[in-house]
């Protein structure tokens, strides 16, 4: 029976409004924000130039912010606004403005390139766009022009004005919130819609963890805006009163300087970080003693990473996650002393949602110990891929569940551990890289006869984009100029950095590329990389 082997969550059920109810994100954030012990506590902190914004500013700009985008630039419930951005001070201002009217947020990698922006912009099909002085060139002839700087006067003028008040918008939690980018399981990238629903159930997860404290937590974001991560991390630090320092980029100084000068609280970093700090020499110098726990996600961090992080940092709680822009964010995590000494797991499922592991080929639903897909239910589910009801229904099945494309097991404990992917994505750093864009793109080179691109691993980035390449007959292209082809058309997150010539691409009969046969090949069994 599947039902006997569905995870349910032993954490408390969440206290989540009605389905229907009239209740926009952004509006159940400051009401749980309303109960804050600090009514006025720091929102937000640029560290470059140390420029703090109050909560009551905050709620101040945004709401003036709003009155401008609704009166003057008239955007109205369910418009798209496109968001092309590094990460500033003015992006959680503009997210929050811009939700409250119900104008749905589609945030997009400011490292893009002109052909990725324009694809993605016909998946959103967003009526505006909100760029950077060094971002607004790229964007699409349409949207180019009428393009709101947010790194400009004339957008902090439209934070200060209070000449238009806003007229009250109905959000129902079931209207669309956001489309973030993603492909998915397979193939090229698509719109993953979240309601406002969606990421309500996100941030009470996130405050279902909260812990009594003397005075706010200090985050410090590294991760962008523009993925889901930051994108709900933002919702919630309001929610939690939090003070949040924005870097613009990760850089492993500058971080370190920000910890000691503003007494951070939480940071998130990657697996490679944190075994950069746990060996010392590095961190030498700067004090850290106000870093009580930091969030590591995106890849299993190896139990020596974590005991000699332990040991350099024992007060610091080492966090593990799991989750996709499909869930929302995060929806498995540890908490607390006790669920973090389980090396190498993700942690537990929240409160209020689902997990079963699925064996791929037969479908059955597997017992705790056994390696399968694992699938997800519950309400931070996105509600589907835009514009593509094949896709979504591939991803959403009956009954609500929905597949992953990961292969984990959860031990009785319910203890989740992420064994490997089986769906195409490679990740190079967090960013996600569609292998099927890199391959269109190869194929296009007229030396190339057949082209497949498969994850290699890689110490640092957790893993990089190969390609296995088919040369025409008599063509001496090398890798090099494989490489630099590539490289000219995609973001650089998606450069290829290996290359490996074949005399042929397995194929499936029915020509579908045999990528677990690559990645053999790639990485021999028992090879050490
Ligand atoms: P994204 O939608 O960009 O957040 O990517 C989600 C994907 O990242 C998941 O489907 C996994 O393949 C991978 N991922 C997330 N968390 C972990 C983790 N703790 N360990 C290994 N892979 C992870």
């Amino acid at each position: 029976n599947s039902l006997t082997k569905t995870f349910h969550s032993l954490r408390p059920p969440l206290n989540l409004p009605q389905e229907d109810t009239l209740l926009s994100v952004t509006e159940y954030a400051f009401s749980l924000r309303a109960n804050s012990p600090w009514p006025d506590s720091v929102a937000l902190i640029n560290p470059v130039t140390a420029q703090r914004i109050s909560y009551s500013d905050f709620i101040r700009k945004t709401n003036h912010l709003a009155g401008y985008l609704q009166k003057v630039t008239k955007l109205s419930k369910n418009d798209v606004a496109f968001v092309l951005s590094t990460n500033s001070i003015q992006v959680p201002i503009l997210y929050f403005s811009l939700l409250s009217l119900g104008v749905i947020v589609s945030p997009a990698n400011p490292v893009s390139t002109e052909s990725e922006i324009s694809r993605l912009v016909q998946l959103s099909k967003p009526v505006i766009a909100f760029a950077t002085s060094s971002t607004a060139h790229k964007l699409p002839e349409t949207l180019k022009h009428q393009a709101i700087l947010i790194d400009s006067p004339e957008f902090e003028s439209m934070t200060m004005s209070s000449n238009y008040a806003i007229d009250p918008v109905t959000v129902s939690q079931s209207d669309l919130a956001a489309i973030m980018f993603s492909s998915g399981t397979t193939g090229k990238v698509k719109g993953v819609m979240l309601t406002h629903r969606n990421l309500t159930a996100q941030v009470a997860i996130a405050c279902s963890f909260w812990q009594q404290r003397e005075s706010p937590a200090v985050m410090l974001y590294t991760m962008p805006y523009f993925h889901i991560f930051g994108f709900f991390y933002c919702l919630k630090s309001v929610a939690l009163s939090e003070v949040v320092v924005v870097m613009e980029r990760f850089d492993m100084m500058k971080m370190l300087k920000a910890v000691e000068e503003f007494r951070v609280t939480h940071t998130a970093l990657t697996p490679p970080v944190v075994v950069a700090m746990s060996k010392g020499g590095l961190t030498d110098g700067y004090d850290l003693s106000s870093l009580e726990g930091v969030l590591c996600g995106g890849a299993p961090l190896g139990k020596d990473a974590i005991a000699a992080f332990t040991a350099r940092f024992p007060k610091v709680g080492l966090i593990q996650g799991y989750g996709l822009t499909e869930s929302s964010g995060s929806i498995f995590r540890t908490s607390g002393p006790e669920e973090c000494k389980h090396w190498g797991s993700a942690g537990r499922i929240s409160g209020g949602m689902e997990a079963k592991i699925v064996d791929p080929e037969t479908g059955e639903a597997l017992s705790p110990h056994r390696a399968g897909e694992i699938w997800l239910r519950g309400p931070t589910i996105m509600k589907g891929y835009i514009g593509d009801p094949g896709a979504t229904s591939e991803t959403l099945l009956k009954d609500g569940w929905m597949r992953t494309g990961d292969l984990c097991y959860i031990d009785e404990g319910g203890f989740l551990f992420v064994v490997d992917r089986l769906k195409e994505l490679i990740k190079y750093k967090g960013y996600q890289v569609a292998p099927v864009e890199l391959e269109q793109i190869l194929l296009s080179h007229s030396d190339i006869a057949d082209a497949a691109v498969v994850p290699y691993p890689d110490e640092e980035s957790g893993q990089v984009p190969m390609a296995f390449v088919v040369r025409q007959p008599q063509s001496n292209l090398n890798q090099a100029q494989i490489m630099d082809f590539v490289a000219k058309l995609v973001a650089p997150y998606k450069k290829i950095r290996r290359v490996a010539f074949v005399d042929s691409i397995p194929k499936n009969p029915s020509g579908k590329i045999l990528r677990k046969e690559l990645r053999k090949v790639a990485v021999p069994t028992g090879s050490s990389s």
